[in-house]
């Protein structure tokens, strides 16, 4: 079986590591940070405690096999010899760019690279590396065990044969890849950012409570989560950081990012993960996407 080597163990990696661990890949997870990792495997228990109550297909996931192949990382050197890396560290494109420059010392040529950012151009990233054909976007989606699909991003340089692999790669994981073409956001993002940063804006207008502005695409449109639920999901850090990268490729002012988000980012209310965004999360873990348990409003933000 193949060796998987995640890097950055935040939402995205621990998420991704559990999902190959599960799938029968050893995966190293590599974090910068020392206390990310000390906590990420208590984290993955709960995690995986989690995901078995919400889907019967996980119902089988046994905490000790899965955390038994999953062998945490400060450093890179252990990624040597993996045959996929999957990138995701912060939406940050100075902070990939200096990581991609220390990856070409680490991966050997038979590394394939699947880089899960929201927005950033795959051509970019992959231009970084010698061996750019190798370097293709997976961007994943969150709550990855329980998501079947990723869009999977075709880079200038991108090969066919990468483009074969990752979506062997997606299969073996049991998820439908979609292939798209490079352009900052994809198809994904550069989509539902505009939903979830207007959704903001009418918060910050007054024109409606964020439980309104998620009820009217729930009850309305029939969609599972609304913009704010979505955005508090993913991480309202994420999103700003997301929007910048929008904004400055496009030069687009559709993409400005609403100062009410920047504002909650400043004032460390991130979402789920910080346990208070748009909504408050009695649980930073426990309550399933889309469902209002353990969750509530909270005051004026
Ligand atoms: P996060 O902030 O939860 O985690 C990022 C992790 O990267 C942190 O643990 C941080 O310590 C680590 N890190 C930072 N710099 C590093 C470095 N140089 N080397 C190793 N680790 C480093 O972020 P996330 O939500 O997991 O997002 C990660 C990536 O995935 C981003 O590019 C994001 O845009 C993308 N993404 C996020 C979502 C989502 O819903 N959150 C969905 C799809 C894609």
């Amino acid at each position: 079986m193949a060796m998987v080597g995640v890097i950055g163990a935040g939402v995205m990696g621990k998420d991704i590591a559990l999902t190959c661990a599960a799938r029968g890949y050893d995966v190293v997870l590599c974090d910068s940070e020392e206390s990310v990792l000390a906590s990420a495997s208590g984290q993955m228990r709960r995690l995986i405690k989690k995901y078995r109550m919400m889907s019967t297909d996980l119902a089988e996931w046994n905490a000790d096999e899965i955390l038994g192949r999953i062998t945490c990382s400060a450093g890179l050197a252990q990624l040597a010899g993996v045959d996929w890396i999957v990138e995701n560290i912060v939406e940050n494109p100075e902070a990939k760019r200096e990581l991609y420059l220390r990856l070409r010392d680490v991966c050997g040529e038979e590394a394939r690279i699947a880089v899960n950012t929201s927005c950033i151009p795959i051509t970019r990233i992959a231009s970084l590396l010698p061996h750019p054909h190798q370097v293709i976007g997976m961007h994943f989606m969150n709550p990855v065990p329980l998501i079947g699909g990723i869009e999977v991003i075709r880079g200038y340089h991108t090969s066919d044969e990468t483009v074969k692999a990752a979506e062997s790669f997606a299969t073996s994981l049991n998820k439908q890849p979609i292939v798209v073409n490079d352009m900052p956001g994809f198809v994904s993002n550069r989509l539902s950012h505009l939903f979830m940063n207007e959704a903001a804006f009418l918060v910050q207008d007054g024109v409606a409570e964020p439980e309104q502005v998620d009820a009217v695409f729930k009850l309305g449109y029939g969609h599972r989560m609304g913009p704010l639920e979505t955005a508090d999901l993913i991480g309202l850090d994420t999103v700003v950081n997301s929007l910048a990268v929008l904004y400055d490729e496009f030069q687009e002012t559709k993409f400005r990012c609403c100062p009410l988000l920047k504002k909650m980012v400043d004032a460390g209310l991130l979402g789920r993960k910080s346990g208070q965004g748009f909504y408050s999360y009695t649980t930073q873990a426990a309550p399933a996407p889309g469902s209002d348990a353990g969750r509530s409003r909270v005051g004026a933000i």
